[in-house]
């Protein structure tokens, strides 16, 4: 977009093997983001525990997350499932103006190619941006994993990842995961993870490979708040974070009249009070919208706390039930091993 924005760029191309993987392994330069975020308390808000402890970062107010290798994750990101061509291009733009660090995308959303103009042309340098996407079922296997990478990269016009997970829980994800082990030990994944994992399965990846998933990424919303993973992540120290925060509007969650009298209470509508619930649990959450005005609302959850009291009734929403689907229903399975890469 602008000069600097193009040789900022061209510094980061440039980096050498040496620079880039000093980079990759430690923190990330959280700085100079755009802050709507009113009064971010200094220090640090333990939220669960220590591995989802919520640090702020005087320099950005942008509220980060430590994964298990010492990356720092933005705790609140923005999704683009669903969002395509110039809708996809200008979401993600306006979130990135609004001071977003963390995108959310996945081959499977067919929308690399704009969220990679997006950051283009953003003027925020690279090493500021987190950058998220995901392996289809499809592509699982080693071989196909390294391909299928280089594709998401060159889509991206990245030089890196910030965070690669495998989507799903199916095909040949072991192959997947050793092909993203080396992938990462190269610098071009900073962290690996898993989506749509029971903890069974996180165990069973974990104690046959050497390099433990940096984050799970698995549906969670107040009607399936997915408290034994969530128990289970944190004993591992595995960061997890939630897909349709919002349920996708679905059991009339815009409406819901709990979430709403708490909000009320606050001068906060039903989003922020979703989205602040996911932060006081140490979830990161990552919500989407094409909407100007709902993505600067949803990121403007940082100067309100829920109370216990109020933590406490939301939890009385929980059906234990899933929204779209069961992982671990073999129709599922089926149906999910069967889409090409346009879902979820
Ligand atoms: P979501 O974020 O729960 O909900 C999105 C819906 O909420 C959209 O219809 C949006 O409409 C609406 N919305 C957003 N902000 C709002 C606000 N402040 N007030 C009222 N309505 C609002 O659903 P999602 O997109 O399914 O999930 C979020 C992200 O998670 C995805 O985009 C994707 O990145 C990721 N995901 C991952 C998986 C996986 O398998 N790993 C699966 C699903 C999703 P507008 O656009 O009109 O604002």
């Amino acid at each position: 977009m602008n000069s600097n924005s193009h040789s900022q760029e061209q510094t980061n191309h440039s980096r050498t093997g040496t620079d880039r993987r000093q980079f990759l392994a430690t923190g990330m330069g959280m700085v100079a983001a755009p802050l709507l975020l009113g009064n971010a308390q200094a220090g640090s808000l333990l939220i669960g525990n220590e591995s989802s402890e919520l640090t702020n970062d005087a320099a950005s107010g942008t509220q980060t997350i430590t994964l298990n290798n010492g990356v720092q994750m933005p705790a609140l990101g923005f999704g683009t499932f669903q969002l395509g061509g110039e809708e996809c291009e200008r979401s993600v733009m306006t979130a990135i103006e609004t001071g977003y660090r963390l995108i959310d995308t996945a081959s499977a959303y067919r929308n690399e190619d704009a969220i990679g103009n997006a950051v283009k042309s953003s003027g925020v340098p690279r090493e500021q941006l987190f950058i998220t996407s995901k392996l289809w079922v499809s592509d699982a296997g080693y071989e196909k994993t390294k391909l299928a990478f280089q594709q998401s990269l060159n889509r991206l016009g990245l030089e890196y990842l910030d965070l690669y997970l495998i989507h799903q829980p199916f095909n040949d994800v072991y192959g997947a995961w050793r092909a993203m082990e080396e992938l990462h030990k190269e610098g071009l994944i900073r962290a690996i993870g898993v989506s749509n994992f029971h903890p069974d399965r996180v165990m069973d990846l974990m104690v046959h490979n050497e390099v433990k998933p940096a984050v799970n990424q698995i549906e969670t919303h107040v009607f399936h708040q997915r408290s034994e993973s969530l128990e289970f992540l944190k004993e591992q120290n595995i960061q997890m974070e939630a897909w349709s925060p919002f349920a996708q509007g679905r059991n009339n969650f815009f409406q819901n009249e709990l979430l709403q009298a708490i909000g009320d209470k606050h001068g906060k509508t039903i989003a922020q009070v979703a989205l602040r619930w996911h932060m006081q649990r140490g979830v990161i959450a990552i919500p989407k919208s094409s909407r100007r005005s709902h993505i600067v609302e949803n990121f403007n959850i940082f100067d309100f706390e829920l109370t216990q009291a109020e933590m406490d009734q939301i939890a009385t929403l929980e059906t234990a039930t899933s929204v779209f689907f069961d992982h671990r229903d073999p129709n599922v399975v089926r149906m999910i091993s069967g889409m090409g890469r346009n879902n979820p």
